[in-house]
């Protein structure tokens, strides 16, 4: 089956066209700056590139701009869109409703716009998406992948705020936990690579991007997950604070005279380590070299990302009752090898000892720890999209086989 992966923002829409039988990527690009100007990039497994201004007045152009080139004749990579078999849409927020992939009615629309108040930066740009698709290729099969689902499987000691627990029925405000379509391919790879069963295994998933989650796998399932009601809590992030004591942004709101619309712009945009560098930057790569030339802020933002994500690790590690493996994943994670030597550092406790060398690995899938380690320590490259391309071809599999019965 043809797979067309799409990841719609409110601004840019990704996307990848994945044979699902050998997984390979057959095309995939980038639809930026749409309702802007417009950007267009592009590239096949044949070895075509195209990278221009195109523009975009909104997504139903962008993905107008995508479908045809995927059609043409030099650069495309299929006849007909009949070709493409299946599309699948990445969707952030699900709320409780959603625990697994779906198919794309008008019925899960309208439980999705009901969930847009939990995620309004994200899930209407999801929708947005989907909308533009259904609008040109109104007979393709579509299915939703949830950010959310994966991590469905919390109990409520996990999920639930230490709030009254008429506010969890009244407007069901909890815990959801995100980036769970990463935790669900990375932590099945991890168990995949070291030739384990997922069902026997406990693992503990460090995405570590711009924004930033851990989550603990038992047994194939999620136990807990950093990120609460929203992707604010959890981790220090490029921008976004983390976990912060309410009663302090009451007498920040005073102090300063604020109200909550500009102090949820200071923990989501002003904030974690771009916040502590004294405004530096929200990048490592750019923390790392200032911190070379003696820059404390930057180094400081950098110690404590580090020391917050082996408290999680620590924690987790608790809530399981033992971990087997730790994965590195995302932009720092699969890249930062100074940034896991010092998460490390706190986890010596755990029998945990890394492999200098092997830290240094660029592979899509490396063990870093010793062989005497007593706790893998693994950095896997994530691939989202692969993962929703799996779950559509999923649920494209179980509407063919319940037809072939009926
Ligand atoms: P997101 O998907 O949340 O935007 P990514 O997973 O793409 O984030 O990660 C982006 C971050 O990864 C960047 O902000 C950058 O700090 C970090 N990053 C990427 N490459 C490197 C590198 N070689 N060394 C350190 N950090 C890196």
């Amino acid at each position: 089956m043809k797979i067309l992966v799409i990841n719609s923002g409110s601004s840019s829409l990704k996307f990848q066209v994945i044979d699902s039988e050998s997984e390979q990527v057959l095309a995939k690009g980038l639809c930026e700056r749409i309702g802007i100007d417009g950007r267009f990039t592009y590239k096949t497994n044949k070895g075509i590139s195209i990278k221009e201004d195109i523009g975009m007045e909104n997504h139903t152009q962008a993905v107008h701009t995508l479908l045809d080139t995927l059609v043409d004749e030099e650069k495309g990579i299929i006849k007909d869109f009949s070709q493409i078999d299946v599309i699948g849409h990445r969707l952030v927020h699900g709320g409780e409703k959603f625990t697994g992939s779906v198919v794309i009615t008008d019925e899960v629309i309208q439980a999705m716009t009901e969930c847009n108040d939990l995620a309004p930066l994200h899930n209407p740009a999801n929708l947005i998406g989907v909308d533009a698709c259904r609008k040109l290729m109104p007979d393709t099969l579509m299915v939703g992948v949830f950010d959310t689902a994966f991590n469905q499987t919390m109990e409520p000691k996990a999920f639930l705020y230490g709030l009254p627990y008429q506010y969890y029925e009244k407007y069901k405000i909890r815990r959801y936990g995100f980036h769970g379509i990463s935790h669900k391919y990375v932590s099945q790879r991890a168990a995949e690579f070291m030739k384990q069963d997922p069902r026997h295994v406990k693992t503990i998933v460090c995405h570590l991007g711009n924004g930033a989650s851990i989550c603990a796998v038992k047994f194939g399932k999620v136990i807990d997950n950093s990120m609460g009601f929203t992707p604010l809590e959890g981790l220090v992030m490029g921008t976004r604070c983390g976990d912060v004591d309410p009663g302090a942004l009451e007498f920040l709101a005073k102090k300063e005279n604020l109200d909550f619309p500009q102090i949820m712009k200071i923990l989501n945009q002003e904030s974690g380590v771009l916040g502590i560098s004294k405004n530096l930057s929200s990048d490592f790569r750019e923390l790392k070299d200032a911190e070379i030339k003696y820059n404390d802020k930057a180094s400081l933002a950098r110690e404590i990302f580090a020391y917050k994500v082996a408290k999680y690790v620590g924690s987790y590690a608790a809530a399981m009752n033992g971990v087997d493996n730790i994965v590195f994943t995302a932009g720092v994670g699969e890249n930062d090898s100074d940034i896991r030597e010092e998460i490390c550092s706190y986890l010596e406790f755990l029998g945990i000892a890394i492999d200098e060398i092997e830290n240094r690995s660029q592979a899509e899938a490396a063990r870093i720890s010793t062989r005497g380690s007593k706790v893998n320590v693994l950095v896997i490259r994530t691939n989202e999209e692969l993962e929703i391309a799996r779950e559509a071809a999923a649920v494209a599999g179980e509407i063919k086989a319940v037809k072939a019965k009926s």
